[in-house]
């Protein structure tokens, strides 16, 4: 079968496809499943050597998602949910690269996906209306491309004077070792006090004999309280699950919580009323905290009470103030990526636990044997990075994709990311982001954005394949208004007031804009009403 432009998928040219998606983590695997399934010769392209994306990247100690395993999974395929069994509340990081294994095998995707190939160059060929991806393993043509590639999948590392002259060995959570770490008696420092430190920092404690952490800026962090599976919780969801995926959907971050979300305003509410509201959530653990209210990220005084609920509970848990003082954030809380822990503040309660506060004099330079801050060295044997992502645009931007007339995908996205609806860029015909800056994507639960974008693709490419369509692409005054519309919903929320990856705000020189976009499903509203409404705002040629 074919988009009709010629193009065979039984083709005598191995290298020509309807499709390449770029990445086989979830978004990849269900792309390639779901064109395979409608008739399109689609083709992965993947640098890692097997599936998962984040999954197969972030095996630091501790790696778990925090979205609960129920709500965490595919639901393209009842079967697929009925016989999968999920063995905690969260799962933990090989649980989850195990179900994305059971998928590549159970739907044989392995056979369309080159692995070990990485894309180094994306060019529209205007005369050939094709895509020309150039990769370490050769060249791939293409009608459309679907890039896969992920929100965080970039990493971080910064620059730090004499990071080459460390003795020891250093690791990135987001790019850990197959094998594993084994960190018994050595003396180790963790840089970075995000959702991975969050989760590796207690794992890594367990086991070194010294830790130090080196804090820029603390974290509300909100107990996950992970436990095994309740067997007839598990049970509840399967017997369910069309119900509750329906209401999933319904939710602004497209996940159903523990507790109901409450609407009403923290900064009205009494005392002993917010107190316990608060409690009940902070022991039912989790992201349900975050929902007791409808203003938590909307009104600065809300805000601020529900901050000062955690800064308390940092000083109940810490036992020493001074510790306690230096763990405690005074920035808007869940205008950062919300962590949730497992015995993260507990930690820092025990005697080889260290923190270097360094916000005000930051990390000078490594040398050889640790970590100089404001003139003093902290020997470490080892060294983890757990310093986050070029997040969203960071991995798009690598690929040197140049649209229509040589335009470099860079130089349109000088000013921050413009796109229309996350899917499609004016300019670059053809092309379509899974979970593209301006959709909801890291703002909500990522498989069920993930599957929302891949049927909106797959209907788009049989739309187009029944009218004869060969092109489709965003308008620049569609891509103009979504950009201001993704900005208009930031400013009502408190989101754009702390320097967080969201805006690009962690990587020195990228352009401050807020990337995603707040609230699900409206957003999937507008994308049905675009499709239904002949693709409004995307010129079909
Ligand atoms: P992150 O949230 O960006 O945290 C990076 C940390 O490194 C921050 O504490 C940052 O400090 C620090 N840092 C960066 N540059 C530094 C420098 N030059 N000097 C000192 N400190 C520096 O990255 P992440 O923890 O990897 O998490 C990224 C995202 O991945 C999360 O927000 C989440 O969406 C996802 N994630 C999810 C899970 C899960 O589901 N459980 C787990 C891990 C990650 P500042 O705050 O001062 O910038």
């Amino acid at each position: 079968m074919s988009t009709g432009d010629g193009v065979s998928s039984n083709g005598h040219e191995p290298s020509v496809h309807d499709v390449v998606v770029v990445g086989a983590g979830f978004a990849g695997m269900y792309t390639l499943y779901t064109l395979r399934g409608l008739g399109f010769d689609a083709v992965v392209v993947e640098r890692a050597d097997d599936v998962g994306g984040t999954w197969y990247w972030n095996r630091y100690p501790g790696a778990r998602c925090d979205v609960e395993s129920m709500q965490y999974s595919y639901s393209f395929d009842p079967a697929l949910e009925q016989e999968w069994e999920w063995s905690e509340r969260y799962s933990g990081q090989p649980e989850i690269l195990r179900y994305a294994n059971h998928v590549a095998d159970r739907y044989d995707l392995r056979r369309d996906i080159h692995f070990e190939t990485t894309v180094q160059r994306v060019d529209w060929d205007e005369d050939a209306c094709r895509w020309v991806l150039q990769t370490d393993r050769g060249t791939y043509r293409a009608r459309f491309v679907v890039m896969a590639t992920g929100c965080l999948s970039t990493t971080n590392v910064p620059r730090f004077d004499g990071a080459e002259t460390f003795a020891g060995p250093t690791f990135h959570t987001g790019n850990w070792p197959h094998e594993g770490v084994d960190f018994s008696g050595l003396s180790v420092g963790v840089i970075g006090t995000g959702s991975s430190a969050v989760q590796a920092i207690p794992v890594i404690a367990a086991e070194c004999r010294e830790l130090t952490v080196f804090q820029r800026t603390p974290n509300y962090t909100v107990p996950a309280r992970n436990q095994p599976l309740d067997p007839d919780e598990q049970a509840h969801w399967k017997q369910n699950y069309r119900e509750l995926r329906a209401e999933m959907f319904a939710q602004r971050a497209a996940m159903v919580q523990r507790l109901p979300d409450i609407e009403d305003a923290a900064k009205d509410l009494g005392e002993q009323e917010f107190n316990e509201r608060m409690e009940e959530r902070w022991e039912v653990g989790g992201f349900t905290f975050y929902r007791a209210f409808g203003d938590v990220v909307l009104d600065a005084e809300s805000n601020e009470r529900v901050a000062q609920f955690v800064r308390d509970k940092i000083g109940e848990v810490v036992d020493d103030p001074e510790m306690a003082a230096k763990l405690t954030p005074h920035n808007t809380i869940a205008c950062k990526r919300p962590c949730l822990d497992t015995n993260y503040y507990e930690t820092f309660n025990q005697p080889h636990v260290h923190l270097v506060d360094v916000s005000a004099t930051p990390i000078e330079r490594i040398s050889p044997a640790g970590v100089v801050v404001d003139g003093t060295e902290y020997p470490v044997d080892a060294i983890v990075y757990a310093t986050g992502f070029d997040a969203m645009t960071g991995t798009l931007l690598r690929m040197n994709i140049t649209g229509r007339g040589g335009v470099r995908l860079a130089d349109h996205w000088d000013a921050g990311p413009r796109t229309y609806l996350g899917l499609g860029v004016a300019g670059f015909p053809n092309m379509f982001t899974v979970s593209g800056p301006g959709s909801p994507s890291v703002l909500s639960n990522m498989i069920p954005s993930i599957e929302q974008h891949v049927d909106w693709i797959a209907r788009c490419l049989v739309d187009l394949r029944e009218r004869s369509t060969t092109t489709i692409e965003a308008e620049p005054d569609a891509e103009a208004y979504w950009v201001d519309h993704v900005n208009a919903v930031a400013d009502l929320t408190l989101y754009p007031t702390c320097n967080s990856w969201y805006l690009g705000a962690n990587i020195p020189g990228k352009t401050r804009v807020f990337m995603p976009l707040p609230g699900f499903p409206p957003y999937v509203e507008i994308c049905e009403d675009v499709a239904s409404d002949n693709y409004r705002g995307f010129a079909l040629a």
